[in-house]
């Protein structure tokens, strides 16, 4: 028999579970053990040797290691080795680099792995989707993804979308009962869940009957084994950029041997010196330093509460000129506490703060009790019954378990001595019609004790007035006419102009046994009986976060559902909405097209009463404006415009699976200081992806010139291949490495966003490179000849001074790259990887010069004193002679 002709009960037995009370911990652990986790197979990641073998494939590496046979061949052991060597731990350190990339990319897949709820040991907890076992109770609601295969044992107006089964983008209805037949395709099976797919209505509990490679999803994994490509909008530039460069770099190269052998060097020797400099020029590691650094910016950017789950967002972040963010929960605390009730004209306040359930009522000033007001009595009661919150006390504090606005009409009811149990001793709930932030409503129909049958509703007041055609007025059903209108329009502006969030609460009596078959039929000729008004406190570091994202040329618009009067209020809090912004609410914006709104965005910051839909119109017109578009969302019709957006924000509590495999940042607490904090990290990383750049071309510039210069001038080669060699992987690498880690500058919010066209070389970075890379050459070629002409019998230690002269010019040239502004605009020591870096290069460099079995290897001599002074003032020239002169100022 196939799962879904079975009974619920039947399923029951087979899996060996209990509905009421879920598997226990023992045996979950006995049958992960049994049957293995939860996971598709991956397919076979490539080997660690593979990946070290990859980083010799390089086309001038091997042209390399070619003439270091060469020279091997030829009796030049020594140098043979000393480059194989080098080359060898070259690779080593590639191959670190990437392995630490791709570890870091894996730990964020973790990070955002999915989870469920699931019924263990008669509690609902969350676990990983990975430890679901055959037999596990799971529930699942609207924007969930279903976690494993799972035969359905409730459904509450569930609607699934299978697509990525069956292809079919339609959401299928999902219901209870066996189906009877043998072959009953996928998209038929309405009783099954399958793993992968996507909850897109409704809410529902299903019984785990298959896991792992054992679901329908595991027997077509294997087509679906592709892999995303991470590369982001720089590496891709950087991958262009590396094909021009390494063809300048071959050219000079190239020019570099020609000139010497036409001065009369002897060709072995140029060739060799040729190969080395070309090895050092290309920047052949620079992909990976910028995953490295893109990487570990991400893991910094974990700690700060955000995770990026699509790399190119990291890069994308700084250039974000607009945040559309939601307002509860995001920018407000999302902790809500009935403050005022209203009906049929008369207003009561109740005392108490956030979830804590005691309080008083009071009228006026004089207190009352809740159980002599009837229409006070009513709207609490039926703000429990249309609800799915639940209040626990944990660690001594009280928590909702459930939408923070309905936990809020909890505790109100809580505060009149209405829990729950007693009035579900009075009610039975036959059907619900969940909330659904299009619809603004939520209904159930409940049964009384004497039979009789009510639609009770709660909802957006501005939209529950709309479907209702009556009003309880002193206790009275009276005719909704203009007047009553009116009062209650009032009464609603009133409460939002507190700045409080509005729920209003309606009924009708239906005839038992009458169908109503959606809820639109539902919430129709409802009578209004009140309203509730609640607090949902701003946090508190919302505000300095929405003025720091102003400074930084960044505007804030809040998108909200909630009422136009309380949304401006906050937004007006909270510094958003400036004197003269404008607030367009949904009505107005669902009349608009795209290029009208794109005419006023500009001037817009709260956009009220809207639903998500409207949030895609919103995207593109920013967008059209040239806008780069920060959208956050959680639900399941967020997830458009999530995606449209360039970054596409997603809420780790709240959100929805759908959301957030929508976003490409998730917010671990919800928080909009969450953004800006990622924004700034954001710019950071991209600053210092500049900044060794800039370091790293300069010093190749530098390498190159020195030699050029040489045989221009008939001199002898002022650098043997070993030094160029040892200076690209010592000197290069472990402070550009450092630079990568730098701290952001002071300023770095308060410039306007980056262009997203923009550059490697914008703003100066390419007069910077040459003009540095310049002198560096010129410097270490001026130290080189002087020394030279002195004696030009020791060529070897004109060669260490050389040698010398070049690691140090870059190992200061390295702290000018820390600030696009000046050398001087910085503490040089701030960055403490950086300082020891430094510190390891000139302990190596003296290590090279000074340790004797090493001199024959490295070609050097010890240096005297004197020296010195030579060597350490030429190479403090091209950095402290443009520091602060006009060839620094920002070109613009
Ligand atoms: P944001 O988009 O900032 O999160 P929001 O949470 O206020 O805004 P929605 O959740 O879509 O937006 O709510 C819109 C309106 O629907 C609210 O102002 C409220 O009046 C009403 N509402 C919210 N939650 C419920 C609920 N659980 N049941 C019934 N009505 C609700």
């Amino acid at each position: 028999m196939k799962w879904y002709e079975m009974r619920s009960e039947e399923v029951e037995q087979t899996v060996n579970t209990n509905f009421q009370e879920g598997l226990s911990d023992k045996e979950v652990q006995q049958r992960q053990k049994q049957l293995g986790f939860n996971e598709l197979k991956e397919a076979d990641r490539p080997s660690a040797f593979l990946v070290f073998l990859e980083q010799f494939k390089d086309f001038m590496v091997i042209v390399l290691l070619a003439a270091t046979l060469i020279s091997g061949l030829l009796g030049e052991y020594l140098d043979a080795i000393a480059i194989m060597a080098i080359v060898l731990l070259n690779g080593v350190l590639g191959f670190i680099q990437e392995r630490k990339a791709e570890k870091s990319l894996h730990a964020l897949k973790e990070l955002s792995a999915p989870q469920v709820f699931a019924l263990r040991n008669k509690q609902w907890v969350k676990v990983p989707s990975k430890e679901v076992v055959p037999g596990d109770i799971l529930k699942f609601t609207s924007g969930d993804r279903i976690g494993a295969d799972l035969r359905i044992i409730e459904s509450k107006s569930l609607e699934i979308e299978e697509s990525a089964l069956t292809g079919e983008s339609v959401p299928v209805a999902k219901f209870v009962q066996p189906i009877s037949g043998d072959n009953v395709n996928i998209g038929d099976q309405e009783n099954m869940a399958f793993m992968g797919t996507m909850v897109t209505r409704g809410s529902g509990v299903g019984v785990v009957v298959g896991t792992g490679m054992n679901t329908a999803m595991g027997q077509i994994a294997d087509l679906l084994q592709s892999a995303e490509t991470m590369i982001t909008p720089l590496q891709r530039k950087l991958e262009q950029l590396g094909k021009i460069l390494i063809t300048v770099a071959l050219l000079l190269t190239a020019l570099v041997v020609l000139v010497g052998v036409i001065q009369g060097h002897d060709i072995y020797t140029m060739f060799l010196a040729g190969v080395s400099l070309a090895v050092a020029a290309i920047p052949e590691g620079l992909p990976a330093i910028v995953t490295v650094a893109l990487s570990l910016g991400v893991q910094r950017m974990i700690k700060k509460k955000s995770i990026v789950r699509k790399l190119p967002a990291v890069e994308t972040l700084g250039c974000a000129s607009v945040i559309c963010s939601d307002k509860t929960g995001t920018l407000t605390q999302n902790k809500m506490t009935v403050t005022h009730l209203w009906s049929g004209g008369s207003t009561w306040q109740v005392s108490g703060t956030g979830y804590d359930p005691s309080g008083r009522f009071h009228k006026g000033d004089s207190e009352v009790q809740p159980r002599n007001e009837r229409a006070l009595h009513q709207i609490l009661t039926f703000g429990v019954l249309c609800n799915n919150a639940e209040l626990k006390l944990k660690d001594k504090e009280y928590i909702v378990d459930g939408d923070p606005t309905e936990g809020a009409l909890v505790v109100a009811g809580l505060k009149a001595g209405l829990s729950r149990e007693s009035i579900q001793k009075e009610f039975t709930i036959i059907h619900e019609f969940p909330f659904d932030s299009s619809r603004k409503m939520m209904s159930v129909i409940v049964e009384d004790k004497s039979g009789k049958q009510f639609v009770v509703t709660k909802g957006a007041p501005d939209v529950l007035l709309k479907v209702s055609g009556s009003i309880l007025w002193d206790n009275k059903q009276q005719f909704l006419s203009d007047k009553y209108e009116t009062e209650v329009q009032h009464a609603i502006d009133q409460l939002a102009g507190q700045a409080l969030r509005t729920i209003a609460i309606g009924f009708k009596p239906i005839q038992p046994g009458q169908k109503i078959i959606n809820e639109f039929e539902a919430e129709k000729d409802l009578t209004f009986i009140g309203l509730q008004g609640m607090i949902d406190p701003p946090r508190p570091e919302v505000k300095d976060a929405v003025k720091e994202c102003k400074q930084a040329g960044i505007k804030t618009i809040m998108i909200t559902g909630d009422h136009v009067i309380t949304a401006k209020a906050i937004a007006t809090q909270l510094g958003i909405l400036p004197m003269g912004g404008k607030v367009i609410d949904g009505n107005t914006l669902s009349m608009m097209s795209v290029e009208e709104l794109e005419e006023v965005v500009d001037d817009v910051y709260v956009f009220a009463r809207v639903s998500p839909e409207h949030k895609l119109k919103i995207v593109k017109a920013l967008q059209k404006k040239g806008h780069i578009v920060a959208m956050t969302g959680d639900g399941v019709n967020d997830a458009p415009a999530i995606k449209a957006s360039d970054i596409g924000i997603a809420m780790g509590i709240t959100g929805t699976d759908v959301a957030k495999e929508a976003s490409s940042l998730v917010l671990l607490d919800d928080n909009f200081a969450t953004i800006k904090a990622a924004i700034k990290e954001g710019r950071n990383i991209y600053e210092n992806i500049r900044k060794f750049i800039r370091y790293l071309l300069a010093s190749n510039v530098g390498e190159i010139l020195v030699m050029l210069f040489a045989m221009l001038l008939a001199l002898p080669l002022p650098l043997v291949p070993i030094q160029i060699l040892w200076v690209n992987l010592v000197t290069d690498g472990l402070p550009a490495m450092a630079l990568g880690l730098d701290q952001a500058e002071d300023n770095v919010m308060r410039r306007k966003p980056r262009n997203p066209r923009e550059g490697v070389f914008a703003r100066g970075l390419g007069w910077k490179v040459i003009s540095r890379g310049f002198l560096i050459g010129i410097v270490t070629l001026i130290a080189f000849m002087i020394v030279y002409d002195r004696n030009p019998n020791n060529l070897g230690y004109a060669q260490t001074i050389a040698f010398a002269t070049l690691v140090l010019a870059q190992l200061i040239h390295v702290f000018d790259c820390r600030s696009e502004r000046s050398v001087f605009d910085r503490n040089p020591f701030e960055n403490k990887y950086l300082v020891w870096a430094v510190i390891s290069s000139i302990v190596l460099m003296l290590v090279v010069i000074y340790y004797p079995p090493l001199q024959p290897i490295f070609h050097t001599q010890s240096i005297i004193l004197q020296d010195w002074l030579l060597i350490i003032g030429l190479s403090a020239v091209p950095t402290f002679l443009l520091a602060g002169t006009l060839l620094t100022r920002k070109r613009k």
